[in-house]
């Protein structure tokens, strides 16, 4: 079988290379978090598959660079409509293949999806000014040129949505592409893949393949005719990805792992600051920006405490496809049991788990409760590892000094959280804060005009704007005398 219906769709389990569906001798199973249900085996690639996907990707370039971005902006709107109409199908997929909300699908994550092909083919369109300026009577002419074959290896935590970060910017530079989704989640990208034909996209320009990291992962990242390699995921494959990138000298763009601080302080609306708090649980803590060091001010933590305490016990947990369920299950049962893990030694080791702490046993499968741990001990690993889990650690501080100190003492540098009824005292913390999105009085307003990416061990690069187009680019400088 090379195709398996969900939701009312036929998804292709084959590669998509060169406008053509591909299959491999083996397979992996790709089976739903929610309940475990198999929904098929998928083409498990290796170096053949990404020889032949970079082929015809470095074979589609000159044509789709020669488009222009104009040419290419009517094709890539044409695609954001069928993102669109496709919202439903889209919707229910990423949520039998990840278990993240459908509500958040339907509503929130699609059209930004479809958002993210739009915003980038506009703004190759509109804002990449080709700069002219004078030097002694000589003219500087600064161009974005298309760089060649971008490879965008994605993880599992927002399929569709991170990988449309980087597909979006890429081919709007006129890149053509080469994605390898998470082997967790290989759905949304396969039926994206049939978005792009649909659209008009050349064969050729946008090729998905499949498998595992340490197999096609590793081929298409040591490859030596690719010209980018976009990464989302983890610290220790990025370094496994750097070290193959530097043979050939490919420039990388990483977007990795995090453990951001929150910061409550003592003037905050704690109203408005347990409201933050418990959004920190999203996607049942699959989240990179995820603020699960909260540092409270020791003199509002009770009250503190007692507002996060009522507002995370409202939060309801169960089926993803349940318009009421405000969390569903951890992604994997290697996730699961990694996350598991992290908890059973805070325990061993006598930190105060206040909530959860266990896997919820009425849902069963893959689903882990909400977890609090109260004060844990300065250094301990649950405190300093990202656990990408439900399980967040509340600590109180009395200083601004201590909480700076403490907040910037991580190996990450990926985001944070300041809840502050004064905008000057707020300001004072983010302006020695070491992170590369930081919000006040908020969570997760993201506008892709602006910078994302990490400082420290949390990234390298920033997307969005033209910040993107500088990564996926050849940025150019032509001189001429008069
Ligand atoms: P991961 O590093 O295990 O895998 C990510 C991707 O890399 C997968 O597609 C995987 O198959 C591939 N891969 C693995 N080994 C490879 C290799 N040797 N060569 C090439 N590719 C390889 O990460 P994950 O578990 O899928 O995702 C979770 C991590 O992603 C967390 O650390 C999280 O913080 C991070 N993340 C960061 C952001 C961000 O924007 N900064 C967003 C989402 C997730």
């Amino acid at each position: 079988m090379t195709t398996i219906s969900v939701a009312g769709a036929e998804i292709d389990t084959r590669h998509y290379i060169g406008g053509q569906r591909v299959s491999s001798a083996e397979t992996f199973t790709n089976t739903s978090p929610i309940d475990g249900t198999f929904l098929g085996e998928i083409s498990r690639g290796g170096q053949s598959e990404a020889d032949a996907a970079v082929a015809a990707a470095r074979a589609a370039f000159p044509a789709w660079a020669a488009l222009g971005p104009q040419g290419r902006g009517v094709l890539l709107h044409k695609l954001a409509d069928l993102i669109e109409e496709n919202n439903e199908t889209l919707s229910q997929l990423e949520t039998m293949d990840n278990g993240s909300l459908l509500r958040s699908h339907r509503r929130g994550v699609m059209p930004r999806v479809a958002m993210n092909i739009r915003f980038f083919a506009d703004w190759a369109i509109n804002e990449l000014h080709h700069e002219k300026f004078e030097t002694r009577g000589h003219t500087n002419n600064v161009s974005w040129d298309p760089s060649g074959v971008a490879v965008l290896i994605t993880p599992w935590n927002a399929p569709l949505m991170l990988a449309t970060w980087k597909i979006g910017p890429a081919l709007a530079a006129g890149d053509t592409v080469v994605l390898k989704p998470a082997e967790w989640t290989p759905l949304s990208a396969s039926f994206f893949a049939d978005l792009t034909k649909q659209a008009g996209i050349p064969d050729g320009v946008f090729n998905v393949v499949q498998g595992y990291g340490k197999e096609i992962g590793s081929a298409l990242v040591a490859h030596p005719d690719i010209n980018r390699i976009s990464f989302t995921g983890s610290v220790p494959t990025a370094k496994v990805i750097a070290r193959a990138a530097a043979d050939n000298l490919t420039p990388c763009s990483f977007e990795l792992g995090g453990k951001s601080p929150m910061i409550v302080l003592e003037d905050a609306d704690l109203d408005l600051a347990a409201e933050i708090a418990v959004e920190q649980y999203d996607n049942a803590g699959q989240v990179c920006l995820s603020g699960t060091r909260i540092f409270v001010h020791e003199n509002i933590a009770d009250e503190f405490a007692k507002k996060f305490g009522e507002k995370a016990s409202a939060i309801k947990q169960g089926d993803p496809r349940d318009e009421n369920t405000d969390i569903g299950p951890q992604i994997h049962q290697v996730h699961f049991d990694r996350v598991k893990g992290f908890v059973d030694r805070a325990k061993a080791e006598g930190q105060e788990i206040v909530w959860g702490g266990e896997p919820n046993d009425e849902l069963g499968g893959l689903f882990f409760k909400p977890t609090l741990v109260k004060n844990p001990t300065e250094g301990s690993e649950i405190v300093t590892s990202e656990i990408f889990g439900p399980v967040l650690c509340m600590m109180t501080f009395k200083t601004d000094e201590e909480v700076i100190e403490r907040a910037n003492g991580t190996e990450f540098g990926l985001a944070a959280v300041v809840v502050s009824g004064n905008q000057e005292h707020a300001k004072k913390i983010t302006d020695v804060l070491v992170a590369g999105t930081i919000w006040v009085n908020c969570f997760f307003v993201r506008d892709l005009r602006a910078p994302f990416g990490g400082s420290k061990k949390s990234g390298i690069g920033r997307d969005g704007g033209t910040w993107s187009f500088d990564f996926y680019a050849d940025v150019k400088n032509t001189v001429v005398s008069p």
